[in-house]
């Protein structure tokens, strides 16, 4: 019998961020030395009453299935955060607790999308965006943005992409790859050409806490009256509570969607781990210093970066005001040699970087945009260092082609 794999699969891309962190994996067990920068991934330990709650709800017998959706102490957590930090209103039905918000995004996409529906995706975009819409039988329509503008999308070019089929603008902000932000003015004008054109926005939020300087987040649904009726928020514990691991994340939608998600939940996966789910709650009910300090910590890893970059000849960045990524354009390296080796793409600046100095970096064109790499700085000072030194001695081998 021939064990063919669908067309839908055949036809995706794996994620080119976890391949990455598993080609400087090897190479680590392999014995060789690795500055680890691709994967965005806090390098904090959970924070210690957040392990004990979990460890209390298996102690107390949380240990079987819960609502498909998740319990229901979590969902009104969830609902009374946003209440408390943004001034929104959301009833305990409206969240849906997922397998972290890779599994929230995609149950959204599958709730809404029919085939040939359009999803607007301003470029660089985080890598599962479009390969989740494409399962989802849609279509993404990639935008491109300027660096020259911190690769927010404007207006225009919202208003240009638009066509009868669209149904979907994905927003991310903070940004993963480019570590920008955009300001409530910004998500403003982006919300009337939405409201003018009937789409529904899924804002991805997962790094709201994680912002830099004077950058002010706000939440999109916050920036027009009744924006929550076409708003679909993604955020989770993954990233502000160093939670990775634990698979928490979460959706806040109009009730219908809502409710479609969790209907879509019961038959594909059930409720995500009930243990996760009261660490999350823990998260959440308890003291918010921790998030805090790891917020300070990246600050500080961030200004060392955006010296280090500056430092670097021909190599530019946006300006970084939230998540933990520095987008830079290497642009003026491809077309040289390395050591002998030939890069022409950033696919090739990313590999050889990798194999001539063991720093893992992931290519713009796995975000759509090619001639740039992306830098994670979720991980220590003393790495930060030692890795920018060994970019620095990368750089200096270029040689004309
Ligand atoms: N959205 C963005 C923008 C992300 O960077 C990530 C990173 N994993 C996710 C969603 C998914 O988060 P989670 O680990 O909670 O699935
Ligand atoms: N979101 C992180 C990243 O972009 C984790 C990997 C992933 O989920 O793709 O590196």
């Amino acid at each position: 019998m021939a064990v063919t794999i669908s067309q839908i699969v055949q036809a995706m891309q794996p994620s080119a961020t976890m391949a990455m962190a598993a080609k400087a994996k090897e190479r680590k067990a392999a014995g060789k030395t690795v500055y680890d920068f691709s994967l965005g991934e806090p390098d904090f330990n959970t924070p210690e009453h957040i392990c004990q709650a979990a460890t209390r709800a298996m102690q107390e017998g949380h240990t079987h299935y819960t609502a498909a959706s998740g319990i229901a102490e979590l969902k009104a957590a969830v609902a009374k955060q946003y209440q408390q930090r943004h001034g929104l209103e959301y009833a305990p039905q409206q969240v849906v607790i997922s397998n972290g918000a890779k599994h929230a995004l995609n149950n959204v996409f599958t709730v809404l999308c029919d085939p040939a529906d359009e999803v607007i995706i301003p470029a660089p975009y985080w890598v599962s965006y479009a390969e989740q819409v494409k399962l989802a039988r849609g279509v993404p329509v990639i935008v491109d943005t300027e660096q020259s503008n911190d690769f927010r999308l404007t207006p225009e070019a919202l208003r240009a992409a638009i066509t009868p089929k669209t149904k979907i603008l994905l927003l991310c902000s903070p940004s993963n790859p480019t570590g920008t932000m955009y300001s409530p003015d910004d998500l403003a004008a982006l919300a009337d050409v939405s409201i003018e054109h009937d789409l529904v926005v899924v804002a991805d939020e997962i790094y709201e806490p994680l912002t830099y300087g004077n950058a002010k987040f706000a939440s999109f649904a916050t920036v027009r009256p009744g924006l929550e009726e076409r708003t679909i928020i993604i955020n989770g514990v993954s990233k502000a509570y160093a939670m990775t691991g634990w698979r928490i994340g979460w959706s806040l939608a109009p009730p219908h969607v809502a409710k479609a998600i969790a209907s879509l939940q019961s038959q594909q996966t059930s409720n995500p781990s009930s243990i996760s789910q009261y660490a999350a709650l823990a998260a959440i009910e308890g003291p918010q210093d921790c998030v805090e300090q790891m917020r300070a910590e990246f600050a500080r890893r961030r200004d060392f970066v955006a010296q280090r970059i500056e430092a670097l000849p021909e190599i530019t960045c946006p300006n970084m005001s939230g998540a933990f990524y520095a987008f830079m354009n290497i642009s003026a390296y491809l077309g040289r040699r390395f050591n002998g080796t030939k890069v022409e793409t950033s696919t090739d600046w990313c590999l050889t970087l990798l194999e001539q100095e063991g720093v893992a970096t992931v290519m713009g064109s796995a975000f759509g945009a090619e001639g740039y790499a992306r830098l994670s700085f979720a991980t220590s000072l003393e790495v930060l260092e030692a890795g920018f030194d060994a970019i620095e001695r990368f750089l200096k081998s270029a040689t004309p082609a």
